[in-house]
């Protein structure tokens, strides 16, 4: 299971103020990293990173893995070196889509704005905001400790599209 890939400078910083990071030139910041966990019946391995054979695969695509590190050793951590720090330009030239329209989508709305929050929440993007898109917003809102109101207005949009 990957659990964090990019990250913001602002998460960054977080990491590194509470210990869990060492570099505030991480390569999540360049979208050049994830961080993942083996599953083991059902349950995060934190306790399972003997895959050999996978960390094998990953280097020959030229990953770096934390596992390997000297010091401070992170096992969950793959990095992609590429041509070095910050070279892969594929997250710039990504399209991003508005981050707030202007208006509050909620239940009700319809067309474009709602198709694509419902493509960032991972759901059926029918462009209809039902019943099924107000509770993934109302989830998400929850996951990130925000006000739970349903209702994709600034602060949950700039979340969304961070
Ligand atoms: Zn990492």
């Amino acid at each position: 299971m990957i659990y964090e890939s990019t990250r913001t400078k602002e998460r960054q910083e977080e990491l590194v103020d509470n210990g869990k990071s060492q570099t505030r030139k991480s390569y999540h910041i360049v979208g050049q990293a994830f961080d993942f966990v083996p599953i083991v019946n059902g349950k995060e391995g934190w306790n399972s990173y003997d895959l050999e054979l996978y960390i094998k695969y990953a280097k020959s695509l030229g990953f770096t893995w934390g596992g390997d590190w000297k010091g401070f050793v992170d096992e969950p951590h793959l990095q992609f070196e590429y041509k070095g720090y910050g070279t892969d330009k594929t997250l710039e030239n990504k399209p991003k889509p508005p981050v707030y329209p202007g208006k509050i989508i909620k239940k009700g709305s319809k067309g474009k704005n709602v198709q694509l929050v419902q493509k960032e929440l991972g759901i059926n993007a029918d462009s209809i905001f039902g019943p099924i898109t107000d509770q993934a917003v109302r989830n998400f809102q929850k996951k990130n400790g925000l006000s739970v109101d349903g209702k994709v207005g600034p602060i949950t949009s700039s979340k969304l599209f961070n």
